[in-house]
């Protein structure tokens, strides 16, 4: 049945949607950290819509509140609505720190790309510059604006020129770079300021910095310590707001709630997306209250707050909460990272094993120690034919992607690796 499903698909759906036929499965049901295909067969699922999913397939505390608001009040354009203000106040109270109490939220339409717009027209509005800084590596979607922020990809080019004025710096890479955490971050720092205007007025007009506080799409690559505490001294000494793009690495997937909780660093902008809305479409842009400036009206659309994954969404951070899944992220993701360490430490083609919390990725490398994008997707079809599914990622193609819906069980978990390590194992044999 799964083939009949990809072969109609591949037949009357875009080419563009078909990138996941590596992995050919139609799946039928999902729950928990688990999903079954329509022939029943069962998998464990370590992606989870590419982090979407942090409280799981289907969660009964989830669903029940959002249904029963999709049958009482689905769409309500930008009126106030209960579950609209709840969800902001609950945002509030697990902002990052320096935002809490001083921070609004602007709603966007489905998806992360809708947030990062409303970012890139929020820092332009209140500097009145229209210079964009981000980062070799970065992912920050695909509509033109966000699309022109996100670094140089194959798929790319054909749309260029986007937004005329965006500059990328380089973004500290540990394990591809032989130099110590200090001087990368000293050489990203030192390019940003560039830009900034100090040595050589390379951008005379930035409207801020865009980062991710770990690179997700870029092969989960995690800055060493100091770089994004660096940026925010950089962004105050210039006086342009400090965007943290926590699309993928918000809503507690990293065990902290932000990303930037691990660096002590508070954005002055923060999109959100992905696991905001626990599998139904929502975003956001959280920012601090002194950047409010837009007039009521200034940045408007149809589709900016759908109910029903409002109450998700606030459903989500209390499932989250009372299941304390922050701390089971960090040791979860701890004892994945150990037992894949175990197998770097005897396998050449394990190059590094790295993340934060349940935001993994193992990077996996040939004999001189290249990228292997062919060993990752011998690795990824092994694993799904025995039941695992892995996402893959990497400015190569060649990072094993690993993130686990948050409840995600010890027991599933150490299943899963097991598949993983004897996948790689097999396929370097
Ligand atoms: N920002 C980041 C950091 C992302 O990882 C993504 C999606 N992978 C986006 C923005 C764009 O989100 P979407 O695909 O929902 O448009």
């Amino acid at each position: 049945k799964s083939r009949r499903l990809v072969r109609k698909q591949r037949d009357i759906e875009s080419s563009a949607a078909l990138y996941p036929t590596d992995i050919p499965i139609a799946f039928e049901a999902g729950r928990g950290a688990t999903l079954k295909d329509v022939d029943g067969n069962l998998y464990l699922d370590f992606f989870a819509g590419i982090g979407v999913l942090n409280v799981g397939h289907a969660n009964p505390y989830v669903t029940e509140a959002a249904t029963e608001q999709l049958e009482t009040l689905p769409h309500s354009l930008d009126f106030p609505t209960e579950p609209r203000l709840e969800l902001i106040e609950t945002l509030d109270e697990i902002a990052p720190p320096g935002l809490r109490g001083n921070n609004r939220v602007n709603f966007g339409g489905p998806t992360g790309s809708d947030a990062v717009e409303a970012t890139i027209k929020l820092a332009k509005y209140n500097t009145g510059n229209d210079g964009l800084i981000a980062f070799r590596g970065s992912f920050h979607g695909e509509t033109s604006g966000a699309f022109s922020l996100t670094a140089d990809t194959k798929y790319k080019k054909p749309y260029t020129p986007l937004l005329p004025e965006v500059q990328h710096a380089r973004y500290p890479y540990p394990f591809r770079e032989d130099r110590s955490d200090d001087e990368l971050v000293e050489l990203a720092l030192e390019e940003v300021k560039e830009l900034l205007g100090d040595r050589y007025g390379a951008m005379s007009n930035p409207a801020g910095v865009w980062v991710e506080p770990i690179q997700g799409e870029g092969g989960t690559v995690v800055p060493p310590n100091g770089f994004l505490q660096g940026l925010r001294d950089l962004c105050d000494d210039y006086d342009v707001p400090l965007i943290v793009d926590e699309v993928q690495t918000g809503m507690g997937r990293t065990g902290e709630w932000w990303g930037s909780n691990h660096y002590d660093v508070t954005p002055d902008i923060m999109p959100m997306a992905k696991a905001l809305g626990s599998g139904l479409p929502l975003s956001g842009t959280m920012y601090s209250e002194e950047l409010d400036t837009w007039e009521p009206g200034g940045h408007t659309g149809t589709f900016r707050g759908f109910n029903p994954a409002m109450r998700a969404s606030v459903r989500s951070i209390e499932y989250i909460r009372h299941h304390d899944l922050l701390e089971h992220a960090t040791k979860l993701g701890a004892r994945i990272r150990d037992r894949l360490r175990e197998l770097e430490a005897t396998n050449p083609h394990v190059g590094d094993v790295r993340g934060k919390g349940l935001f993994i990725g193992v990077e996996l490398v040939d004999e001189d120690g290249k990228p292997a994008p062919e060993l990752l997707a011998d690795v990824r079809t092994t694993c799904y034919e025995n039941g695992v599914l892995v996402w893959a990622g990497g400015r190569d193609d060649n990072v094993v992607r690993l993130l686990p819906p948050l409840v995600m069980t010890e027991e599933q978990a150490d299943t899963g690796i097991s598949i993983l390590i004897d996948a790689i194992e097999t396929s370097t044999s």
